[in-house]
C-alpha cells in the first residue's frame, strides 16, 4: 500500500516562513554533505546475553545533524512510501528548528504509535526507500525511523502526555477483537469519535504480537504499555481471557448492545513443512516459542513456563519471526544459535536492521539450505536434522528467485533443538463460528473499501485481512476501519431517528 502525494499541497506547505528560514540558513548542497548519523547500539556480545534494547537512541546531538540532512523536498516521495502518509519533511523541520514537541504533534496526525513505528516499520523498503538521496543522489536515506523514534521518546518523556480530544460520548457500543496494533488503533480513533468501545483480548496480556511476539530488546513492553494506557484512559475498556468466537459468540454481544465489530485477530496459526519427524520433542513453532517467553516469562527461573533451550537450536526461516526467535534462542544460552533459511541472504524479508544485528550477535547463517527430515533418539527427543542445498532459480510469485533441491547435497546437523519460523496463517475460530463470512483460499476475511466485510456491520483489518503482514499496515487498516465503523453506525442512527 502506497500513500498518494498532494504535491500542490505540500508545496504550498512548505512556505511557511520558518521552513523557509531554515532553507535559507543552509543550502541543499551543504546538507547533502553531511554525514548520516548512525544508531547508538549496545555492544553486540554484551547483548547477547541480556535482554536490554539493541538500538540506545540518539541523543539531541545526532537528531540535530541527520534532520539537517532533510531538504524539505517540493514534492516529496518520503511520504509516498509511507503506508500512512506520515508529513516527514514537516516533523523533521520542526525537530531542526527546536520545536521537538511539534514535531511529536505532526507524528501523531496519522500514527497513534510513533515509538513503535519508529522501533519497528521496514523502513529501508518503505518511506527511506522512496527519499531522494537513495532516488536521485545515489546516497543513504534520510535516517527517518530513528527520527520518528527520537521524537516519539522525547514526547513521551517530556510531553504533557495529554489524551487526545474526545467528542461527547454517544453510548454507541462498538467490539473490537483482539489487541494487536490494527485493534488498538481502531480502538483509539472510535474513542476520538466518542464511542463506548471494548477491546476482547484472548490472552491474558495485550498488546497483541508487539507483546507475545516482537522481543524486548527491539521493542520494550513499557513503550507497548505507555500506548495502551493512553487508549484506557481515552475511555476504551480491555477484556482479557476473552476468545470472541468461544467466551461469546458475536450474536451474544449483539444481544449486549453492540451495534458493530472490528476483527483483528491477527494470524496466529504456525505453518509447518509436514516433513518427517516435526512431532519429535524439541521441534517447536517461532509461535509458541517466542509466546512462552515474551509472554509467559519462559527461561526466567521465578516461572514454571516449561520453553525447550537447546544448547544447539536451529531457526529455519528467513523473516522478522525468524531473527527475533534465533537471537532470543542466543540470549537464553545457545552455544550455537543457527538460522537455517532456503534462498540467500539478499531474499530474507527480515527488515535489514535485524539482519545485521543478529550477524554481530555471532549468530550463524546457513543459506541455501532446506530441512528434510528431523531424528530423534529412543525417548523422541530431537537429536539430528538432514537438510539439503538449494540453487536459486527464476523469481517466482513473490518476486524472489524461486529456490531448487540439489539432488545429493543432503548432510547431517546436530542439533536439540528446532524452532520452525516459515510463516503464519490466519487463526480460523472466528471464520469457522461464522460459515456465512466470507474468507479467501488462504482464510483471510475478505473486506470492501471500508474494511467491511460481507457481513453489514463487521469490519476486520491487519493480518487477518492480508495475511502475516506489518505493524503499519495493520495501524493503517485499523485508522481505515474506524471511519468505515463511524460512517455505518451514523447511518444506523439516523435511521433509527426518522
Ligand atoms: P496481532 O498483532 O497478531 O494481534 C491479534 C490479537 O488478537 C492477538 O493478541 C490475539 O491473541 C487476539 N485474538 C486472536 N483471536 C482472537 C479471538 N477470537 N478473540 C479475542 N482475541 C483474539 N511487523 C513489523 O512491521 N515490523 C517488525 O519488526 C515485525 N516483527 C515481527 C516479529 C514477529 C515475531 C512476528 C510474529 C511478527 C512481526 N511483525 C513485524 C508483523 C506484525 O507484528 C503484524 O503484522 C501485526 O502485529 C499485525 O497486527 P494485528 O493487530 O493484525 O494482529
Ligand atoms: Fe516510515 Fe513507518 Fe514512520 Fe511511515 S510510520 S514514516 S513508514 S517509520
Ligand atoms: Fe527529506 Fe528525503 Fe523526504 Fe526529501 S525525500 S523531504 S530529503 S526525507
Amino acid at each position: 500500500m502506497e500513500s498518494e502525494l498532494n504535491e500542490e499541497y505540500y508545496k504550498n506547505e512548505r512556505k511557511a516562513d520558518w521552513r523557509d528560514k531554515l532553507r535559507k540558513e543552509m543550502k541543499s548542497k551543504d546538507r547533502t554533505n553531511i554525514p548520516k548519523i548512525h544508531m547508538i547500539e549496545e555492544d553486540p556480545l554484551v547483548r547477547n546475553k541480556s535482554n536490554i534494547e539493541v538500538n540506545k537512541g540518539l541523543t539531541l546531538a545526532l537528531a540535530l545533524q541527520e534532520s539537517r540532512r532533510c531538504l524539505d523536498c517540493v514534492a516529496p516521495t518520503c511520504i509516498v512510501g509511507c503506508p500512512v502518509g506520515t508529513n516527514i519533511p514537516k516533523f523533521i523541520k520542526y525537530l531542526e528548528a527546536g520545536d521537538i514537541l511539534g514535531a511529536a504533534k505532526v507524528l501523531k496526525e496519522n500514527n497513534s504509535l510513533p515509538a513503535i513505528c519508529g522501533r519497528v516499520c521496514p523502513q529501508e523498503i518503505q518511506c527511506e526507500a522512496q527519499c531522494v538521496y537513495v532516488k536521485k543522489l545515489s546516497g543513504e536515506g534520510a535516517a527517518i525511523g530513528h527520527l520518528e523514534r527520537f521524537v516519539a521518546d522525547y514526547d513521551r518523556e517530556h510531553g504533557d502526555n495529554s489524551i487526545p480530544a474526545i467528542a461527547e460520548p454517544n453510548g454507541i457500543k462498538i467490539g473490537v477483537v483482539g489487541s494487536g496494533p490494527a485493534g488498538l488503533t481502531v480502538a483509539g480513533e472510535l474513542a476520538k469519535f466518542g464511542y463506548d468501545v471494548t477491546v476482547f483480548e484472548a490472552l491474558h496480556d495485550l498488546g497483541g504480537v508487539l507483546k507475545y511476539g516482537i522481543p524486548e530488546f527491539r521493542l520494550p513492553n513499557s513503550i507497548v504499555d505507555f500506548e495502551i494506557n493512553t487508549i484506557k484512559q481515552m475511555g476504551v475498556k480491555f477484556v482479557t481471557n476473552f476468545i470472541v468466537g468461544k467466551t461469546a459468540t458475536f450474536d451474544d454481544l449483539k444481544s449486549e448492545g453492540f451495534v458493530a465489530f472490528f476483527i483483528a485477530s491477527g494470524a496466529g496459526l504456525p505453518n509447518f513443512m509436514n516433513i518427517p519427524g516435526e512431532n519429535f520433542n524439541g521441534v517447536v513453532s517461532a509461535n509458541e516459542f517466542l509466546t512462552r517467553v515474551n509472554l509467559m516469562g519462559g527461561g526466567k527461573t521465578q516461572f514454571d513456563t516449561p520453553v525447550h533451550a537447546g544448547k544447539n537450536v536451529v531457526i529455519v526461516g528467513g523473516g522478522n519471526t525468524a531473527m527475533d526467535s534465533v537471537r532470543t534462542a542466543k540470549r537464553m544460552g545457545a552455544e550455537r544459535a543457527i538460522i537455517v533459511y532456503r534462498r540467500s541472504q539478499e531474499e530474507m524479508p527480515a527488515r535489514a536492521e535485524e539482519i545485521k544485528h543478529a550477524i554481530e550477535e555471532e549468530i550463524e547463517f546457513i543459506n541455501l539450505t532446506t530441512p528434510i527430515e528431523y531424528f530423534a533418539d529412543e525417548n523422541g527427543n530431537l537429536n539430528k536434522m538432514r537438510v539439503q542445498k538449494m540453487g536459486l532459480g527464476e523469481p517466482d510469485a513473490s518476486g524472489r528467485r524461486r529456490p531448487i533441491p540439489i539432488e545429493g547435497s543432503e548432510y547431517d546437523i546436530d542439533v536439540d533443538s528446532v524452532v520452525i519460523a516459515v510463516g503464519v496463517s490466519p487463526n480460523p475460530i472466528i471464520q469457522q463460528s461464522m460459515p456465512e463470512l466470507e474468507v479467501t483460499k488462504w482464510n483471510t476475511i475478505k473486506v470492501d473499501e471500508n474494511m467491511m466485510t460481507s457481513i453489514p456491520g463487521l469490519f476486520a483489518g491487519g493480518d487477518i485481512v492480508r495475511g502475516g503482514a506489518t505493524v503499519i499496515l495493520a495501524m493503517g487498516d485499523g485508522r481505515k476501519a474506524a471511519s468505515g465503523i463511524h460512517a455505518y453506525a451514523q447511518k444506523l442512527v439516523l435511521a433509527e431517528s426518522v
